[in-house]
């Protein structure tokens, strides 16, 4: 199945018109239908919350969109919880869950009311000593060791993850927290990044469900929320079929009756912690292409570089491309796409079959409206992009400005070399 860009090529030149390229610009309409289906699809359970994890897309505006359709916010650090605060969630909407995490950090969760997920035993004396009297409600994250392998081959490998406790340890963390007189308990895992399936949630449901009927035999205590984190994917790739949110749901419907109810446990409410799935396909890089260059390899230069968009240069991600206006034009050619950066893993496309494209041409990367622009940095004095909301009714507006060398220089305001700053270079 083709990949068709949310916007054409009218729209993006419109818009670099206003806004240069590079930019990175979000689908509203598709932000919103994607909240209405994971809403629909996890109907069924009366408490059930997304909290979207606002690593993937720290934009106030996109995340504002959400809470409309009642999403949380999961942090996992103090700027996240600020923002998440900021918007106007209170309390439980807010979920944090971190790991090595600073006093500071649980001291203003704990201000804010968030949920607070201990990723390891030690941080129950930890919070004691650091920030006071334990919360009435506490969650913690689990992780079974070994290789986490789904019925159609999917694996990751939580026993080399830094996340979450063992076994035993985690029997204990409640075992403690209840003697410590904690009411409320939840627990979260999340065991593998990215799945394109539908098994993972209701596989993942399982092992905690399992979990959690056996830890309130054992204890005695009731749990409020069962965590089922992220980790549901995308299709980066043509080839891959997209999730169906609707049989993910009843999915993990299926396993709530046959574990949980049975149980007497019908009450469990399930939260989600989705960020690649919710907001990756409804947002895009736009970027022109600056240069084409033919060495021992034909290169598209484009003036977006790494620093806008790190995936395909960290993990080798595929992110697939559009040549805008050329979206029917045979494949006749075949690039490597680069970014200026001063280090040869600036590609967002190697060996990549493409439309002939000129200079001037504009691309649409693919899938970045999560793990995209909040991935970016600073290297080589790189600058971030803009950041534009695609609306429902076509026109578009700026929810990020583009960083300037006034903002990549502002750490230095204590200083006196910004004296000799020329502000005007390059205009
Ligand atoms: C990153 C993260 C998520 C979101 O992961 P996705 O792959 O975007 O779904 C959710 N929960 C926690 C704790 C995370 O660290």
């Amino acid at each position: 199945m083709d990949k068709i860009p949310f916007l054409t090529r009218e729209k993006a030149e419109e818009i670099a018109a206003r806004y240069p390229t590079p930019f990175h610009v979000y689908d509203e309409k598709g932000i919103r239908q994607k909240a209405r289906d994971v809403r629909e699809a996890f109907a069924w359970n009366p408490g059930f919350r997304e909290y979207f994890a606002v690593k993937a897309t720290p934009n106030p505006f996109l995340i504002k969109i959400l809470q409309e359709y009642g999403c949380g916010t999961d942090c996992s650090s103090l700027s996240e919880l600020m923002l998440s605060d900021a918007i106007g969630l209170k309390g439980h909407e807010i979920m944090f869950t971190s790991n090595d995490t600073p006093a500071e950090e649980f001291r203003y969760a704990a201000q804010i009311g968030a949920i607070i997920n201990f990723d390891d035993i030690s941080h129950i004396d930890f919070y004691e000593r650091e920030v006071g009297p334990l919360p009435d409600t506490v969650c913690c994250r689990y992780n079974p060791g070994g290789i986490y392998e789904l019925a159609n081959g999917i694996m990751d490998n939580p026993g080399d993850s830094k996340y979450g406790m063992t076994h035993a340890q985690i029997i204990e963390a409640y075992r403690i927290l209840k003697e410590k007189r904690v009411k409320h308990f939840g627990i979260h895992a999340f065991l593998c990044s990215n799945t394109v399936t539908n098994d993972y949630y209701p596989t993942l449901a399982r092992t905690l469900f399992t979990l959690v009927a056996e830890i309130s035999k054992e204890l005695g205590i009731r749990f409020d929320f069962i965590n089922l984190s992220g980790g549901v994917g995308i299709p980066y790739s043509p080839d891959q079929t997209p999730n169906d949110i609707m049989a993910i749901g009843q999915g993990v419907h299926r396993v709530y009756d046959e574990v949980l109810v049975p149980a007497g446990m019908d009450q469990i409410a399930i939260y989600t912690e989705m960020g690649r799935f919710m907001m990756g396909p409804h947002g895009g890089l736009v970027t022109r292409a600056i240069h084409a260059k033919h060495t021992y390899k034909n290169y598209i230069g484009v003036d977006a570089c790494a620093a806008n968009l790190m995936r395909p240069a960290m993990y080798g991600a595929y992110h697939h491309i559009t040549v805008l206006g050329k979206e029917d034009a045979p494949l006749t050619e075949v690039y490597d796409v680069t970014g200026a950066l001063c280090e040869n893993n600036d590609k967002f496309a190697i060996d990549r079959k493409l439309p002939a494209i000129e200079n001037g041409d504009l691309l649409f990367i693919h899938d970045t409206g999560a793990h995209g622009f909040s991935m970016g940095y600073n290297y080589n004095a790189r600058l971030w992009s803009s950041e534009i909301l695609l609306k429902e009714d076509g026109s578009f507006e700026l929810i990020r400005r583009a960083q300037t060398p006034r903002d990549y220089f502002a750490t230095f305001d204590c200083f006196d070399i910004l004296d000799g700053m020329n502000w005007e270079a390059g205009r």
